[in-house]
């Protein structure tokens, strides 16, 4: 078939499309229950500090067990959740976890840590966000400064005054804001000016080609320097490997995230990969 050109190039083609659309429906219908059947959980991915060394925190990462698929990918379901309106309860769901188990490990660890909560533009455009947040610091006891939220470029870019306004309002409340997947936007980078931004997670494209490639330590030199002047942390994602952490280092990146230091991982693994740095700590 594939050896058919023409007509049938596009059969094969809307065939494709008929199955992504089952497959939407599929993930659209079963993340109705998802919730309920206690089929999400969150998964916690943790980040540190190049300089000292000391753990600051982690990103919650919501995995989801479907009774037939097995595991479905967060960048599979969360667009359907998002298209559906469902990533509104999801979000506060995932948030809220994400609060609560923070709450522990500073306990646990001896110093406040934090956790970066991936938010969505319906999120961010649609629902009562700020009462949200207010809600979960409060069931879980969490001290705003130790919640962060990630919003992609592409919601900062499209941002209107809601946007703006209720970020500003978050901010006040003494939450963090990070910019997530940083430089893969077509952006202007005027909107800068316009949001109030504390840090920038350099997307890993820019990260992968490190140390050798020139055009991405380029860049990634460029991000940091950008950072520097408008007072913003960095914080770079998928860092794979030790040479890749040096030369971040180097460029005077603060904080890394990756499978060099950890997979995303339970709150029970996160808590025994905490026991096991507080250890080396105290030696
Ligand atoms: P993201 O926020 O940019 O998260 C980083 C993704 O990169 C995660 O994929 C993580 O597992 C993966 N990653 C981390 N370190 C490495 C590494 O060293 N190498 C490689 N190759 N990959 C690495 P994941 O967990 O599949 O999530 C995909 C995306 O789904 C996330 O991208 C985020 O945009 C979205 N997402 C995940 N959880 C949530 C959530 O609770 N709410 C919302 N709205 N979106 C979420
Ligand atoms: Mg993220
Ligand atoms: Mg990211
Ligand atoms: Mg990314």
């Amino acid at each position: 078939e594939a050896k058919h050109l023409g007509g049938d190039g596009i059969v094969v083609f809307d065939r494709d499309l008929e199955l992504r659309h089952q497959y939407r429906q599929t993930l659209k219908k079963g993340l109705k229950n998802a919730l309920a059947r206690s089929e999400l959980r969150v998964f916690y991915q943790p980040q540190m500090h190049l300089e000292s060394g000391l753990i600051t925190g982690a990103e919650a990462l919501v995995r989801w067990q479907h009774e037939e698929l097995g595991q479905v990918s967060p960048a599979d379901f969360i667009p359907v959740a998002e298209d559906d309106g469902l990533v509104v309860e999801i979000g506060a769901w995932v948030m809220l976890q994400a609060c609560r188990e923070c709450t522990r490990w500073s306990q646990y660890y001896g110093r406040p840590l934090a956790v970066s909560v991936n938010v969505s533009a319906r999120q961010m455009l649609h629902s009562n966000l700020l009462l949200t947040v207010e809600r979960v610091l409060s069931d879980s006891g969490l001290s705003p400064s130790q919640l962060e939220l990630e919003i992609t470029e592409s919601v900062a870019i499209s941002a209107r005054e809601s946007v703006a306004s209720q970020m500003q309002a978050l901010v006040s409340m003494g939450v963090t804001i990070a910019l997530d997947d940083f430089g893969t936007g077509y952006s202007s980078l005027s909107y800068l000016n316009l949001l109030p931004v504390n840090n920038l997670k350099i997307d890993r494209s820019f990260v992968q080609g490190l140390p050798q490639d020139n055009v991405q330590a380029s860049s990634v030199r460029a991000i940091i320097g950008l950072a520097r002047n408008l007072g913003l942390g960095t914080i770079a994602e998928g860092v794979e490997t030790r040479a890749q952490s040096d030369c971040l280092a180097r460029l005077g990146c603060q904080i890394i995230q990756g499978y060099w230091l950890g997979k995303p991982m339970s709150d029970v693994q996160f808590r025994e990969f905490l026991s096991g740095r507080r250890s080396l700590l105290a030696v």
